[in-house]
């Protein structure tokens, strides 16, 4: 089958065609620009390909609502030119293919989950630390929704005691993302974060607001397995280090095979960043089945 993946980011759209197998036969990357330059190139790109379905990862806040008019657009978004963008409706209008839809970090989860490090996993959480935060998250098997879909990088946590950096969410300031996404590292300590390696205090509150966070999601969740993706997770110190604050904040209280096993519990990401595109093929080949 030839599926088309669309990675949409607030930076770059990757487009790819791959089968339901997880392979990638080919990809184009794209700047993000307005919808009125950036789509039409998608469009022909999909259409030239005759794909059979489509599956898109998007950034968001974007409706997932189907019972809702909005379904299928990007709601929220500060990049204003995409806000309210009825995405889903204009790749039906011009491919008239099965298009399945989700989120970027949900499509990532759920590559892992069907041919990544999670695979025959019912219970996964992919959580990328890039430009934002954001986590995916499979429960039971499915991927979770909720009312809108979960927004995991912008919860509060308790401030380590050495950072007084005020924090970059323009909504919460010092939530999650705003402490520990790429761009407050930078802001933090003046230099890009690649350019950090060799600063431990720098990893030490990184892993610290990363650990906190992952054991909140441990204590709701309960996770089969926890996977790390994005820029920042590039700095491979920072597993030793979250795993070790992970076990400290959950203090021996929770007990399963999984968090003895820590090493395999937390984990990068195994899909060589392909994660997202591999996740879109899987949300094409089931929007497919589904007459989506
Ligand atoms: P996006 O989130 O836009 O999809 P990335 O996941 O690559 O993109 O995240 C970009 C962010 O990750 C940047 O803010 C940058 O600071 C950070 N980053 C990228 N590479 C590295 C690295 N090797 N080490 C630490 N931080 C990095
Ligand atoms: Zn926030």
């Amino acid at each position: 089958m030839r599926i088309g993946s669309l990675e949409a980011g607030g930076t770059k759209m990757v487009c790819a065609i791959g089968d339901e197998n997880g392979s990638v036969f080919e990809k184009l990357v794209l700047p993000t620009l307005s919808p009125d330059v950036t789509m039409p190139k998608m469009l022909d790109y999909f259409k030239e390909r005759n794909v059979e379905a489509l599956g898109i990862g998007c950034f968001g806040p974007i409706c997932l609502d189907k019972t809702s008019p909005e379904y299928g657009s990007i709601t929220s978004t500060p990049k204003l030119e995409w806000k309210n963008y009825p995405i889903v409706n204009e790749f039906k209008k011009a491919l008239g293919v099965p298009i399945g839809f989700d989120t970027d970090v949900n499509a990532a989860c759920l590559g892992e989950a069907t041919f990544g490090c999670a695979k025959g996993l019912k219970n996964v959480i992919y959580l990328t630390i890039g430009t934002g935060i954001g986590a995916g998250i499979i429960v039971e098997g499915n991927l979770l929704h909720g009312n809108l879909h979960p927004e995991a990088g912008h919860i509060q946590l308790r401030r380590h005691p050495d950072d007084k950096y005020d924090g970059k969410c323009p909504y919460h300031l010092d939530c999650f993302e705003g402490l520990a996404a790429g761009p407050a590292i930078e802001e933090r300590w003046h230099k890009p974060a690649k350019e950090l390696a060799e600063e431990s205090i720098v990893w030490e509150i990184e892993a610290y607001y990363i650990a906190q966070a992952l054991a909140t999601y441990i204590l709701i969740l309960a996770p089969d397995k926890i996977i790390l993706g994005g820029g920042v997770m590039h700095q491979m110190q920072l597993f030793k280090l979250v795993r070790r604050y992970v076990k400290e904040i959950l203090a021996g209280y929770i007990q399963t095979n999984a968090i003895e096993d820590i090493d395999n519990y937390i984990v990068p990401a195994s899909l060589h960043d392909e994660q997202g595109i591999i996740g879109g093929l899987c949300l094409g080949k089931e929007a497919y089945g589904s007459g989506n």
